[in-house]
């Protein structure tokens, strides 16, 4: 069964094939729209239209493009692996930039643990973001006592509407100084996990913005457990170090 992207309601098919290149889309008993016109859509329209946050394009995605019923898509899957190599990338960059002059101890580490320990931590920041998000969804359906929830598909949403993550590349090649603005990326970032949320779990904006900001309360806390347990506990000045780790947060 597929779904009606502009309005959620199921439709038996999205399309009627007539000949090798003559397909009709169907038309929504509900809405009276085209179920799905992403399907004559290239990539780029779709780009844009996840860039502008439009719901009816992750309905697509989530509904009627991925067919992964249990597990998360291969697709998908190496896009996570994209993102947090990303983002390893921008916080080894923020280091050099930021905190050569104070931090010292790090950088003096062969190159090897510097970026395999801050791939540990982008993957312990990633991993908390998503097991917080997924407590939360859990409780709030044993407290409505709701339908079951595929969390793979939470996921999915959550890697997919993160792609504006790799905004902060352009920023990165374009001028160095501008990656201190790279918190309105995160905004952006944050608006369309929202979406994306809202779509897949049919739920107001209000409630998946609070998941979404618990979930990266989440990943900061998580950030500065891993920071304290394994970097800074050895330094009598831990504290210092502690306020000073702004290279890390993004
Ligand atoms: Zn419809």
């Amino acid at each position: 069964m597929c779904t009606c992207v502009e309005c959620g309601a199921s439709v038996k098919n999205l399309f009627t094939q007539y000949s090798k290149d003559n397909i009709r889309l169907t038309t929504c008993e509900q809405c009276n729209q085209f179920a799905d016109k992403y399907i004559e859509h290239d990539f780029v329209v779709i780009f844009i239209d996840m860039l502008l946050h439009k719901p009816q394009v992750y309905r697509h995605i989530l509904f009627n493009r991925i067919t992964e019923q249990d597990r998360v898509e291969p697709h998908v899957f190496r896009f996570a692996i994209l993102l947090i190599l990303f983002e390893v990338y921008i916080k080894w960059f923020r280091l050099e930039r930021h905190c050569t002059e104070y931090d010292t101890r790090f950088i003096e580490q062969p190159l090897s643990f510097q970026y395999l320990y801050i791939l540990a931590l982008c993957i312990m920041e990633f991993a908390m973001f998503h097991l917080v998000i997924h407590l939360i969804i859990w409780l709030s359906c044993l407290w409505k006592q709701e339908k079951r929830i595929r969390y793979n598909y939470v996921s999915m949403a959550l890697i997919i509407s993160s792609f504006g993550k790799m905004l902060l590349i352009l920023m990165v090649i374009w001028d160095y100084k501008q990656l201190e603005y790279s918190w309105l990326v995160s905004i952006i970032v944050m608006a369309s996990n929202i979406e994306a949320l809202s779509v897949y779990l049919n739920m107001p904006y209000i409630q998946t913005s609070i998941i979404i900001i618990l979930g990266t309360l989440g990943r900061i806390l998580g950030q500065f457990l891993f920071l304290y347990i394994t970097y800074f506990s050895t330094s009598s000045k831990s504290v210092y170090y502690f306020t000073k780790a702004g290279w890390i947060n993004l």
